[in-house]
């Protein structure tokens, strides 16, 4: 998405540890014009998909997700970093390792949230390796809850994630995809998105909407 890809030039930071910096507009400060703009893409793509509820991660990913959830019309639930461990099994709990924070975080959702009826679409800001979404992944299969795709804002396409859960047969739809990141010059090269090349995008219509 042109719109992303300008403004991670502009604003984003490129730092040693393969770590992007984008907390001027998407993670600590944000550009709420922004992610509304995300949300509306995301929208675009998914539209047909029958997503009942977006799934995300506290704490960067709870933004994007209620700025999108505008255009779904459907609840957000984010996954909790527990400081205790549940004993009254009333949660679906997993393990993920922190890229940014390089430790691993019980995460939990409440069963009172998440079931066998929800089609959930699952957001975040970055996939790097995948630790983040493989999480949020096992708490929808521990619900029953089916998936009807992963929306990521910024993937890194030099690390395995994205394509490893692609390989999968999972859906996801990043809206910038760095290729290479070099800190010190600060370049950024992007993967070209097959959405915005001419020709039409990489998802034919859903046959929902084919009149
Ligand atoms: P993964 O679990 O895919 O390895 O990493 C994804 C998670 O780590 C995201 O939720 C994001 O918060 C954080 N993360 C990974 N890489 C970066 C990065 O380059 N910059 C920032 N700001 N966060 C990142």
């Amino acid at each position: 998405m042109k719109l992303l890809e300008e403004r991670i030039r502009r604003d984003g930071v490129v730092k040693p540890g393969s770590v992007l910096k984008v907390d001027a507009f998407l993670n600590h400060q944000m550009d709420v014009a922004l992610l509304d703009a995300l949300g509306a893409e995301w929208a675009r793509r998914f539209a047909g998909a029958g997503v009942s509820k977006i799934l995300t991660i506290e704490a960067s990913g709870i933004g994007i997700a209620c700025m999108a959830a505008r255009h779904f019309g459907v609840p957000v639930v984010f996954a909790k970093k527990s400081q205790s461990i549940n004993i009254d099994g009333d949660v679906y709990t997993t393990k993920v390792q922190s890229y940014t924070h390089r430790r691993v975080y019980d995460v939990l959702v409440s069963k009172r949230f998440l079931g066998p009826a929800d089609r959930v679409l699952i957001l975040d800001d970055f996939l790097a390796n995948g630790c983040a979404l493989e999480g949020l992944l096992d708490l929808a299969a521990q619900a029953g809850a089916s998936v009807a795709g992963v929306g990521i804002a910024v993937e890194k396409g030099f690390q395995r994630g994205g394509d490893a859960l692609r390989a999968r047969g999972i859906r996801v739809e990043s809206l910038a995809i760095v290729d290479t990141m070099d800190p010190a010059s600060g370049a950024i090269t992007f993967r070209p998105d097959p959405a915005e090349t001419a020709g039409g995008g990489k998802y034919p219509t859903p046959p929902e909407q084919i009149p």
